[in-house]
């Protein structure tokens, strides 16, 4: 495999690479994108090494699972200027921060809990000078239920952090009614939509868009769910640090009533709209 070596040649097979990618799914890089990606690839595999950021691989197969992946989304991005975005979990800026390299318009927020991440998001922000991006290190949690943030976004996206029921709680009630909310999930994604569409009408969304693709250069199936919110999101979510990854909502609701809930009360799930409830 080959790792981290920035030689001319392989910049030259990476440049070529995600012009051919970018083709692939449909998605018109310039020259000066073009570059701001290559640069940012080149830090992530740099810093890679020093702290955790995505898994171990080579050059070819970061820039295919992480940056192309990320910017497989964007023609679900509405085509207004100057939107907010947040990115739950972002990581190492996937997908939030490539999509800000080929949209400059969009304000962007990347939330992230762990500490060393948001030192290596400041660091590719400051290297390729990006404007409109803020770094929000703590937990989707806290920010849920802080004024400011409540409600606060038109467009939400979420890629690789937890089961859609899980991270719908975290982004609902963060959306603004009328916003987009995008997870951008893998082969287990129609699954999960199965599962968590209960918790989505709870939560106040409904289902907009499902695109199904294949990653360009592999055979990765991966799966984008658009969600638009029609509805405030009642206000006891999120629940608690961790309580909606240890106890998903999935698994407390069922969308058509055959059983009963064991941490929400009936009367409060009736008006939310709960049809059923599990043991
Ligand atoms: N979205 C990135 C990507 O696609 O490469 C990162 C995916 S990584 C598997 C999941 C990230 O979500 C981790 O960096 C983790 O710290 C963050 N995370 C998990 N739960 C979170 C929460 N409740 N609030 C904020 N960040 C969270």
């Amino acid at each position: 495999m080959e790792f981290s070596h920035s030689s001319a040649l392989e910049n030259k097979k990476q440049s070529t690479n995600l012009c051919k990618w970018c083709e692939e799914i449909g998605v018109s890089i310039g020259e000066k994108e073009k570059r701001l990606i290559l640069e940012y690839l080149e830090e992530l595999i740099k810093y890679n090494w020093r702290i955790n950021l995505v898994a171990k691989a080579s050059d070819e197969q970061i820039l295919r699972k992480h940056f192309i992946d990320s910017l497989a989304c964007s023609s679900l991005l509405p085509k207004e200027r100057y939107v907010h975005l947040l990115d739950i979990g972002t990581g190492a800026g996937f997908p939030g921060l490539v999509l800000k390299i080929i949209r400059p318009d969009i304000f962007v927020h990347l939330l992230e809990a762990s500490r060393k991440k948001c030192f290596f998001l400041g660091h590719i922000i400051s290297l390729l000078k990006l404007d409109g991006v803020k770094i929000l290190n703590g937990r989707a949690e806290h920010f849920g239920h802080s004024d400011g943030y409540t409600e606060g976004y038109e467009l939400v996206v979420c890629r690789a952090v937890a089961h859609l029921s899980v991270i719908s709680e975290y982004a609902f009630p963060l959306l603004q009614v009328g916003g987009l909310f995008i997870a951008q999930k893998g082969p287990a994604g129609m699954k999960e939509f199965e599962e968590g569409k209960g918790a989505v009408k709870v939560l106040g969304g409904k289902l907009k868009e499902i695109k199904e693709f294949v990653l360009p250069g592999g055979r990765e199936k991966r799966v984008i769910l658009a969600f638009r919110k029609e509805r405030v999101t009642p206000s006891e979510y999120p629940r608690g640090n961790g309580v909606p990854a240890r106890k998903p909502l999935h698994t407390l609701i069922v969308p058509r009533g055959t059983m009963h809930i064991r941490t929400l009360d009936k009367k409060k799930l009736s008006k939310m709209g709960v049809v059923g409830h599990k043991t």
